[in-house]
């Protein structure tokens, strides 16, 4: 009654007010300020922290497993933990604890996300997810409210949704269960303890059952107590797609777009070695950008190829260049692309003198196979084919540039490689061991040899630059097929000539 006394006067004030001549506007200002100040007090700082929704709110999920590409040994294994949540009265028959926590390992991007939303909707649970970064907060308690919460929430959705289960994901758990140091008290102390107890809580004969699962790509940071048998005992790990399962995520992403006839999902999958599955659906999505851009009907096979350097290596720049650096860079990336082929024949996928990200020019080169374990002679290859930039400068224009930083970075850790794996001449030894001259002149000796086995592979194959360099400039793109075609016509062109048709073309540019 009071409110409705104060809302009619009000605006008889104002009348009155305004009758007798006074200036209102400046108090309608300052209502108007202090009614916005006091809307957002008590409409947002007013609620308690705690109150702040922590989770996502996900619709019920329709990812199924047959929609996660590869990852075929984890999704078995993860199966098989899920049987434990759908057989509720085999677990009691065999006294066997519930499982409490799942925790899926692996690198950013490879699907972990997806595994848990397939998991909900193979085991018909409700599902909300978090992450860890959610939970951290300046207040003390707050972030233990909201792990209270998020159990809540999840067997709320349960009940009202008629599940007998409730999946509860919690991404990036190392945010909020990062190793505990020392005794000094941290805020996400109490947040991580609130969780232990909550999972402790877990029984098989709580309705809904709740199974954690969390994700990280850091499983070594996570405190023990997190790990320990009856919490988070069974990881998963979610690891890079292999060739196979390359193939699999890219047929899975491709499956709603025009794809050409000359798009070969297998070359693509061979080219996008080490990519995880987010990178893979980038690429099938910014292929079908190029075609839309170019009001093409179908994505093509040059679509693709532009999206994996994009992907690789970031956006196209515009940065302009000078002829003489431009015909530098295209030496220097001819230079990568000779000693690849030589030294791993097939193995050049394209040669571009496109800037994009940090680079002037690029190879990329694609595998023949994916390679996980790698032999003297692998990295000493790898080695000539970053040396082989640096040195095809030398050899055209008597001297380096800036623009082997990157190369001699690859190489000088590939050599580093070669120590710490005891594959160099000093044994078996552990870097720190070594003294420092020692290591300086391994380094040195190991480098000074490669060296000078990519200096004769050059020489060898010299009539080549002079052959695809005038190409190179001109389309901006050589593919790996056109590379070796002009590898080898050029190797039945008379050497002389050719050096002296380059260093009649060098001088004249
Ligand atoms: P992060 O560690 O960064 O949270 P994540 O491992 O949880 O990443 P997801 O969020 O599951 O990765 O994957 C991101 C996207 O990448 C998915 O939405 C999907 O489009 C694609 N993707 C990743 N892995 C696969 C896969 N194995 N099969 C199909 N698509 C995949």
């Amino acid at each position: 009654m009071g409110k409705e006394i104060v809302i009619g006067a009000v605006p008889v004030v104002v009348a009155f007010l305004v009758f007798i001549g006074v200036n209102v506007a400046p108090f309608i200002i300052a209502a108007l300020i202090l009614s916005f100040l006091f809307f957002f007090v008590t409409k947002q700082g007013g609620m308690s922290m705690a109150q702040k929704r922590t989770t996502v709110d996900v619709p019920k999920t329709t990812v199924k497993f047959n929609e996660i590409g590869g990852q075929e040994r984890a999704k078995k294994e993860l199966k098989e933990a899920l049987d434990f949540l759908i057989h509720k009265d085999s677990l009691k028959e065999y006294g066997i604890r519930p499982l409490k926590g799942l925790l899926l390992t692996g690198p950013p991007g490879t699907g972990k996300t997806l595994m848990a939303k397939a998991a909900a909707n193979y085991t018909n649970s409700a599902f909300v997810a978090a992450s860890g970064s959610q939970f951290v907060e300046m207040y003390v308690g707050v972030g233990a409210q909201r792990v209270r919460d998020l159990f809540k929430e999840a067997k709320q959705k349960a009940e009202k949704n008629n599940q007998d289960t409730a999946i509860i994901f919690i991404d990036e758990i190392d945010v909020l269960g990062g190793k505990r140091e020392g005794s000094q008290h941290r805020e996400y102390d109490q947040t991580l303890n609130q969780l232990l107890t909550e999972m402790d809580g877990i029984t098989t004969s709580e309705h809904p059952r709740v199974l954690m699962v969390a994700a990280t790509n850091r499983a070594d940071m996570l405190d023990d107590a997190l790990l320990r048998p009856g919490r988070f005992d069974r990881q998963i790990v979610v690891d890079l797609p292999d060739m196979k399962a390359r193939k699999q995520i890219l047929e899975i992403h491709t499956k709603n777009k025009p794809l050409a006839a000359d798009v070969d999902i297998e070359a693509v999958a061979r080219d996008t070695f080490n990519f995880s599955g987010a990178q893979l659906e980038s690429v099938t999505n910014e292929a079908a950008i190029y075609a839309f851009r170019e009001e093409s009907k179908e994505i093509t096979n040059r679509h693709f190829s532009h999206a994996i350097d994009k992907v690789m290596m970031g956006e196209q720049t515009d940065r302009e260049s000078t002829s003489e650096e431009r015909e530098r860079v295209a030496n220097h990336e001819l230079g990568h692309a000779i000693v690849s082929e030589v030294v791993r024949p097939d193995s050049v996928s394209q040669v571009s003198l496109r800037p994009r990200g940090q680079a002037l020019g690029y190879v990329r080169q694609s595998p023949q196979q994916d390679r996980y374990l790698y032999t003297l002679e692998n990295l000493e290859q790898q080695i000539m084919i970053a040396l082989g930039g640096a040195v095809a400068e030398e050899m055209l224009y008597g001297g380096r540039s800036t623009g082997s930083r990157n190369d001699f970075e690859q190489a000088l850790r590939l050599v580093n490689t070669i120590i710490d794996s005891g594959l160099s001449q000093l044994g078996i030894v552990k870097m720190d061991m070594v003294g420092k001259e020692a290591l300086h002149e391994e380094r040195q000796r190991i480098l000074n040899e490669l060296l000078d086995q990519t200096r004769a592979i050059l020489r060898t194959y010299f009539p080549v630059f002079g052959h695809a360099l005038n190409h190179l400039l001109r389309e901006e793109v050589l593919n790996g097929d056109e590379f070796r075609v002009m590898l080898v016509e050029a190797q039945a062109l008379p050497k002389k000539n050719n050096i002296e048709e380059i260093e009649t073309h060098l001088m004249n540019a």
